[in-house]
């Protein structure tokens, strides 16, 4: 048995992204600046998009998407149950109703045809999830999306540096929000980016994020100008400081070698768990031609052990692991509040897939040894039980 405990995720910091970081806390400017804006420039330069703007959360940059569509009381999100609760309680805290769709049990991915099924006449937006860093089949969302008129936000949170079929990188057309949380596959500490090819809807976004000025306190600043920027609508305080863009500007450098090494590690997973009955890897997604792997999930199909068994075991033997997602309409809220939620059809395949998933270890710093231990503890606790 290993001796140290093994997380299901850990991030990645290199001793000069220590010093990158101790460098701007000396700067004498450690709150949105020149940082924040080179963190920007990386990821429109990247992708190519309009509008890169950086703020304090994935969650930070959805809200701001969800505001500047102009969701609101009355409106339907559709979205799956299967994804992270910030989603749904944003669409509810802004007076919405979310409409959740089923997911392929395959992919935990929305189907674009179960999305275009949903759409009522008071559907507003549409955000599909590119799940565990492969890429939701967008094309035809896209074509719903604009045949009825809503807006599509692509929740990309896992999937910075994703490609799809076709070579397009996710964030590269239309409207995707990033996050830089540390689970995630690059970090700031906390972080989120929306990027956008809508220049105006960009630019609204990106005074929305501070007070809704005109400008911000760095251009401020750095013009050696007195603040004589004024209020052009009201707007949130969700800047991202230096002190997190640096990290995240230090790490964005790192992404490609990261989705190597998280490549290599989930390879050796698929291989060796193709020997282990019931305990089964997500299937492949069509639509992605490079997963950038942010978690390694599989489904625990067993009759003879539920999901929590076989995590308890794995804890036992110093092995971490996690449940993304528990779907958002079992969760207290939810369950107690039906009324403020619709499903669109059954959501069979979330609610089963749900009690199933599971997320191994994967980050950029796990050795092969490390797999190879924690398929040895998988196969340990099957032969347990199954004995
Ligand atoms: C992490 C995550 C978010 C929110 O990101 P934060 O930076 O934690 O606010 C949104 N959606 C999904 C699918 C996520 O995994």
């Amino acid at each position: 048995m290993r001796s140290e405990f093994l997380p299901f995720a850990q991030p990645s910091i290199s001793e000069e992204d220590v010093a990158a970081v101790a460098d701007t806390l000396r700067s004498g400017w450690i709150t949105t600046g020149a940082k924040c804006a080179e963190l920007e420039d990386a990821f429109r330069n990247r992708l190519g998009c309009h509008h890169a703007v950086a703020v304090t959360s994935g969650t930070a940059a959805m809200h701001l998407a969800l505001y500047a569509s102009g969701i609101g009381p009355g409106d339907e999100v559709i979205t799956p149950s299967m994804t992270w609760v910030s989603t749904p309680n944003l669409i509810t805290m802004a007076g919405a109703t979310p409409v959740f769709v089923d997911v392929d049990p395959e992919t935990l991915m929305v189907s674009p045809d179960a999305v275009a099924a949903a759409v009522t006449d008071r559907t507003r937006a549409v955000i599909p999830v590119d799940f565990a860093g492969a890429a939701v089949d967008m094309a035809p969302l896209r074509s719903v999306a604009a045949d009825q008129g809503v807006a599509l936000v692509e929740d990309a949170a896992h999937a910075i540096g994703t490609i799809r079929q076709g070579g397009e990188e996710v964030g590269s057309m239309g409207t995707a929000i990033f996050s830089l949380h540390p689970i995630k596959t690059i970090t700031s500490g906390e972080g989120g980016v929306l990027v956008t090819d809508d220049s105006e809807f960009g630019s609204r976004i990106k005074r929305l994020r501070f007070h809704g000025l005109g400008v911000d306190a760095w251009s401020r600043g750095q013009q050696g100008r007195s603040p004589q920027a004024e209020v052009l609508e009201p707007g949130f305080k969700y800047n991202l400081p230096d002190m997190n863009a640096v990290l995240g500007l230090r790490q964005f450098a790192r992404l490609d070698e990261f989705i190597a090494q998280r490549t290599s590690l989930a390879n050796r997973y698929r291989e060796l768990l193709a020997e282990v009955p019931g305990i089964e890897p997500l299937g492949d997604a069509a639509a992605t031609q490079r997963h950038s792997w942010h978690l390694f999930i599989v489904r625990v199909a067993r009759e003879d052990m539920d999901r929590e068994s076989f995590m308890n075991a794995l804890k036992q033997r110093n092995i971490g692991s996690g449940v993304h997602f528990r779907p958002t309409h079992t969760q207290a809220w939810y369950a107690e509040n039906s009324g403020r939620w619709r499903a669109h059809g059954s959501l069979e395949n979330t609610e089963r897939v749900g009690q199933q998933i599971c997320s191994l270890p994967l980050f950029p710093g796990m050795t092969e040894l490390d797999v190879d231990e924690v398929v040895a503890a998988v196969c340990d606790t099957v032969a347990e039980v199954a004995s």
